[in-house]
């Protein structure tokens, strides 16, 4: 059951589509619909379910549109309630698909053997302290998407008609935002939201550190000077600068948050885990689910990793166990 109006014109060309995401708290995810002087473009699609589809071709058809007549979709993120849709679309006759290189080889690398690539994240979580079964989150995840392949992949810094495209690795290693030539407009995909923190997680031993790239990216975009943010979940909204700064200021707080819990013995991210509050309410660790558990442990790492970079904690690795400590303790 909707409980929100399905599409609001923004002005300049801009259709925002409100994709239903059942069951989730995030409710709906946005689907950007632009008027092109080659034909319409829409950014993000929504997960591969029926509601969904019925609910984009409504939004399309109360505005004189049908699916056929989009003519690129561009997909900020390979993550499935954005990217899910995307080959029920190419099969419906929307001509180019168009998303940045790294997360096709994401989507490419996840899709082709979920089953292995949950395994080795479950695993890899458990070396860092927790072990829960999150096999039915991960199975209704893969219901609800299916590989597609782009027709043109992205490195960022391209022309796509009116936008341009800007590489905000992070959240994922291919995230894009687009900058709206016309309207001065960024539509942020799931980089900068208002209220929920993006997540930014460590998955897999890749020896990356996607909470720098991700600040990193936030300045990128701040850089931009965008008048006005079109996010992929929530309410679009004005003030660029004042959420990328909230953005800065939150997980400068969670960082020290994390360094109050190290000390000379090492300790794995989920024992600190445990030790933080989450979410906007404070909650306690055993008050989320195990599949948030698992998000939690992962966040927890991405600013264990973030630090490591930097010289402030040193990893050691045992056998099944993965331990973090202050170097200052040497
Ligand atoms: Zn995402
Ligand atoms: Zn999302």
């Amino acid at each position: 059951m909707i409980d929100f109006s399905p599409t609001t014109p923004r002005g300049n060309g801009i259709l925002q589509i409100r994709l239903p995401m059942a069951g989730n708290p995030l409710r709906y995810i946005n689907g950007y619909l632009l008027e092109d002087d080659d034909g319409l473009t829409l950014i993000d699609a929504g997960w591969k379910a029926d509601d969904v589809l019925a609910a984009l071709r409504a939004g399309l058809h109360a505005h004189g549109y049908q699916l056929s007549d989009i003519r690129r979709l561009l997909i900020t993120h390979c993550h499935f309630d954005h990217y899910g849709l995307a080959a029920t679309l190419r099969r419906a006759g929307v001509g180019a698909l168009i998303m940045h290189r790294l997360d096709w080889q994401l989507a490419r690398d996840h899709l082709s053997d979920p089953a292995e690539i949950d395994r080795k994240a479950d695993d890899w979580i458990a070396r860092n302290g927790l072990r829960v079964d999150v096999s039915l989150d991960e199975e209704l995840m893969h219901n609800r998407t299916e590989l597609a392949q782009p027709t043109r992949e992205l490195e960022g810094g391209e022309r796509i008609g009116r936008l341009r495209a800007l590489w905000t690795p992070g959240h994922t290693p291919g995230h894009l935002c687009f900058i709206d030539e016309r309207s001065g407009a960024i539509f942020s995909g799931d980089h900068i939201l208002d209220p929920v923190t993006p997540h930014v997680g460590v998955w897999r031993d890749t020896g990356t550190d996607p909470l720098g790239d991700y600040i990193a990216s936030l300045r990128t975009a701040a850089a931009s000077r965008a008048s006005f943010v079109f996010p992929a979940h929530g309410e679009p909204f004005a003030d660029l600068e004042r959420r990328v700064d909230e953005l800065l200021a939150h997980e400068a707080e969670r960082e020290g948050h994390v360094i109050g819990q190290l000390g000379s013995a090492p300790r794995t991210a989920a024992a600190i885990a445990r030790a933080l509050p989450w979410t906007r309410r404070n909650r306690d660790f055993t008050e989320l689910s195990a599949a948030h558990q698992q998000f939690a442990v992962a966040e927890t790492l991405a600013h264990l990793e973030h630090l490591r970079v930097r010289g402030v904690v040193v990893r050691k690795e045992q056998p099944d166990s993965i331990g973090y400590r202050l170097t200052a303790a040497d």
